[in-house]
């Protein structure tokens, strides 16, 4: 495998520090004299050959940027044969040898397939999410998790001073990671995830909140923070439910994109720069079908047909300890 070009894209939903991890790529990749080409609008802009080229100017300004500047989007074509053969054509065409896709699991797959046919890829985790099973963190992650605390920070003092229930719902899928970590560091007095909860009815649900805002109210407390992940969802619906059953005033409220956007927090920064160094030193090692991972706290990598094959999930000792320490019994 000659590499002399390498290309970057950005897949998937957008993420803080998907911009940080382009620039170290970009910035990491030129010091070892690759040329380099940024691939625009994901897949749907690698078939359609949006290519530019990036030198060191091209990435300036950009570590502290939100969102992504070679712009995200999700392509239907892209993943069927005829539409893998057009990227990895309009790729090679274009003298692109190598591609690194920051994304999530969906982009892994596709990675995988561009390899197969032909095209060497390398993946880099970028979600806020946080829901890729072969890494135990992926870039934007905490940036989402300290908007979501600050914004549920802002909610709690006007639910004290109304003395009302809040059900404060925050993204992550089919995954609950957000969730948890937010209710630990906000002090919530329940969370409620996909991973527990996406079977269960809502009359148990309510059931169980007005339980627990029952016994909230005989120890003193002046308000009930629920945060619940956007994959159980329906919080609207819940909140009139809970104040049905209750003489609690309850509202609802959805974070929302707001969790998408801003400043990647030094955390996204540092590990988007590690990343990247690690996606180009693997490429100019010879590996390819490989994505850049977080494991036991240290920036390692895997090849992306185990990686997928991978299951995490919430940790149980962080569920049990927001309720915990909220009872604190
Ligand atoms: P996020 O977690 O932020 O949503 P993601 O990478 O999982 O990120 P997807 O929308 O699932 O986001 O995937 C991004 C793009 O990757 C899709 O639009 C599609 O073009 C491609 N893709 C997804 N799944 C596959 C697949 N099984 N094979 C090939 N390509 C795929």
């Amino acid at each position: 495998m000659d590499i002399k070009t390498i290309g970057v894209l950005t897949s998937g939903g957008d993420a803080p520090g998907m911009n940080a991890a382009i620039r170290a790529v970009v910035r990491y990749g030129l010091t070892k004299e690759f040329r380099m080409v940024g691939v625009e609008r994901g897949y749907h802009g690698l078939l359609r050959g949006e290519f530019i080229e990036m030198d060191a100017a091209s990435v300036c300004d950009l570590i502290q940027r939100g969102g992504t500047v070679l712009q995200t989007a999700r392509s239907k074509l892209f993943p069927t044969p005829e539409g893998i053969a057009q990227a990895v054509k309009a790729a090679k065409d274009y003298g692109i040898d190598a591609l690194i896709v920051i994304g999530g699991d969906g982009s892994f797959r596709g990675a995988q397939k561009l390899c197969e046919n032909g095209l060497p890829t390398i993946g880099i985790p970028g979600t806020i999410d946080n829901d890729i099973s072969c890494t135990e963190y992926t870039i934007g992650y905490d940036t989402a998790l300290n908007t979501a605390m600050e914004a549920v920070d802002k909610i709690r003092d006007t639910a004290t001073s109304h003395q009302r229930c809040s059900l404060i719902e925050v993204m992550g899928r089919n995954a609950g990671y957000i969730a948890v970590d937010v209710a630990l560091a906000t002090g919530a007095e329940m969370v409620i995830v996909p991973e527990k909860d996406k079977n269960t009815s809502k009359v148990d649900l309510v059931t169980r909140i007005v339980k627990d805002i029952e016994a909230g109210q005989k120890v003193g407390k002046k308000h009930h923070i629920v945060i619940i992940a956007e994959g159980v969802g329906d919080s609207q619906k819940l909140a009139e439910m809970i104040e049905e059953c209750s003489d609690v005033e309850t509202r609802a409220t959805v974070l929302g994109h707001i969790q998408r956007g801003g400043s990647p927090t030094i955390r996204d920064r540092v590990i988007a720069a590690q990343m990247g160094m690690r996606a180009i030193d693997l490429l100019t090692e010879g590996k390819s079908n490989r994505v850049v991972i977080v494991k036991n706290g240290m920036i390692d990598d895997v090849d992306i047909d185990e990686g997928l094959a991978m299951k995490k999930s919430i940790s149980e000792y962080k569920y049990c300890l927001v309720g915990n320490l909220s009872r604190g019994v």
